[in-house]
């Protein structure tokens, strides 16, 4: 059988690194593979996914020696870049019960929130200290477009007898953001906000205590398969009867996987500590808030009062092409410094001391999927969090463990495991070429209606195609 070359991550210069990750001086705590050695289970990718699964494994299978993978340090992907909001898959119930249906969708949803107690149990038993603060995700409208995104969720959350949202006030979004630029939505008040790269650091110090070997600095450069597989870097390599690949976005490098999947770029932009001035507005705590805009602006106030402002408005990868672009981009994130001084005209004279973008896994239907490596029966994947993961890879985490030590059990059975069932892509350039077509229509759409304009009728045309329309 022919080897599997991976896509090795282009890691980012020290000053275009997430605010997170130079905020904890992220490093490595570990040694790279040098040599050859023997693993029962090799995770490629040491990101949540990649960590929460090898957690599980551990957990599952106390005995089984587990390998964890990475070509940077622990979380220099996604996980160590994210807006660090927390909220739970209810947000998104109704596209779930699309790909599962209704029961295995409410199951899901009820496993995030769960996973949202487990980091809560992780925070304050001083396991992880990821700065996490539950006050509340705020999903909010900042045009009249906007208003009502969230009611076929909420009410099929409402239909599963769960009591996960209540609706918000303009007065309270006002009081609690500080901005009166979104004036309606719900809460989810079981959720909030995190310190990303903490999170991370944190989930590899604790498989490190579970046992796990973690190599950090060590890109994969191709997997030899077979019954034993051959995990290989330039140094070394290691063999394994399983593997899986927790690569996220760089996943697209593989044929069989970019079929399922395209790469956008999101990008955040932190300003300097503002407390006083967050405190005077009436933006005090941790909640984490977005609005309804089809590539969705999220923000929170850091633990130190720093604005983290992120707008999914990114650039779109052609195949598997994303660089230096997707670490940081040359405009240094013009459009968040735009939408920031719309939601909070009174910060215009904040300095903006950090800017970066992250790569995320789409797929066409906006869930994830976890599978074999298609000819492949012992090379698991998991991929396609859409931007939502800080609540979900701890139960992807669940899927892959049970998948790779081929439990018969819920998790393994779960509606979000075959890719065969699940909508390929269309190849490239078509691909690409029509993302971009549609893209530049949402943004014509975001820009109109938040300005409170109709946009015209081939840009709602064009912007409706975008997969899960956003
Ligand atoms: C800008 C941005 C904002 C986001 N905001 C939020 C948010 O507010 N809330 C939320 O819930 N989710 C958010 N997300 C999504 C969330 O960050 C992801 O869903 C989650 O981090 C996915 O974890 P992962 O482990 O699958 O991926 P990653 O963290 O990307 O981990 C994959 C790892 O694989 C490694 N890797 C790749 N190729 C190789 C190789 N060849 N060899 C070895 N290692 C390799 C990479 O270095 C990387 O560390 C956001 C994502 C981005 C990019």
């Amino acid at each position: 059988m022919s080897a599997i070359t991976m896509r090795r991550p282009i890691q980012a210069a020290a000053e275009d690194r997430s605010f997170w990750l130079q905020d904890i001086e992220a490093t490595a705590a570990t040694k790279p593979l040098n040599g050859d050695s023997n693993a029962d289970v090799v995770v490629v990718g040491g990101g949540y996914t990649g960590l929460w699964t090898a957690l599980r494994l551990v957990a599952m299978a106390p005995d089984t020696r587990v390998c964890v993978v990475e070509a940077g340090c622990c979380g220099s992907g996604a996980s160590g870049r994210n807006g660090g909001q927390v909220h739970s898959w209810y947000a998104e119930i109704d596209t779930l019960a699309e790909v599962v249906g209704d029961t295995e969708a409410r199951r899901l949803c009820a496993a995030s929130a769960e996973a949202i107690e487990e980091l809560a149990t992780l925070q304050t038993s001083g396991a992880i200290d990821m700065d996490l603060r539950l006050d509340g995700w705020l999903w909010t409208a900042s045009s009249k477009a906007q208003e009502g995104a969230w009611a076929r969720a909420a009410a099929a959350t409402a239909a599963a007898g769960v009591r996960r949202f209540r609706n918000l006030s303009a007065e309270e979004i006002a009081r609690r953001t500080g901005s009166s630029a979104s004036y309606a939505g719900i809460a989810e008040d079981r959720a909030g906000s995190v310190h990303p790269a903490k999170l991370a650091k944190g989930l590899r110090d604790l498989a490190i205590a579970s046992g796990v070997r973690v190599f950090e600095n060590s890109p994969i450069r191709r997997i030899v398969p077979g019954a034993c597989c051959s995990v290989e870097t330039d140094r070394g390599a290691l063999r394994t009867p399983k593997v899986v690949l927790a690569a996220n976005a760089w996943l697209a490098g593989i044929p069989a996987l970019r079929r399922h999947m395209f790469v956008v770029q999101s990008q955040i932009i932190a300003t300097e500590p503002l407390p006083d001035m967050l405190d005077a507005i009436g933006w005090k705590d941790g909640a984490a808030i977005c609005d309804s805009q089809r590539q969705v602006l999220y923000y929170q106030r850091s633990q130190a009062g720093r604005v983290i402002f992120g707008h999914g408005s990114g650039r779109i990868a052609f195949r598997d092409d994303f660089g230096t672009e997707f670490n940081r981009s040359r405009d240094r994130g013009q459009a968040n410094r735009t939408e920031l001084a719309r939601v909070y005209p009174m910060l215009s004279d904040a300095r903006i001391t950090h800017d970066w973008a992250g790569p995320v896994d789409c797929t066409s239907d906006h869930m994830p999927i976890f599978d074999r490596l298609p000819g492949h029966p012992n090379i698991f994947f998991g991929l396609g969090f859409n931007g939502t993961g800080i609540a979900q890879t701890p139960v992807a985490g669940r899927i892959l463990a049970s998948l790779v030590l081929g439990r018969a059990d819920e998790w393994a059975r779960s509606g979000l495991v075959g890719v065969a069932r699940r909508r390929a892509l269309p190849p490239e350039p078509i691909r690409y070429c029509g993302a971009r077509i549609i893209r530049a229509a949402v943004r014509r759409r975001n820009a109109a209606e938040i300005a409170g304009h109709r946009p015209g009728r081939l840009t709602r045309f064009l912007s409706n195609l975008a997969p899960g329309n956003g």
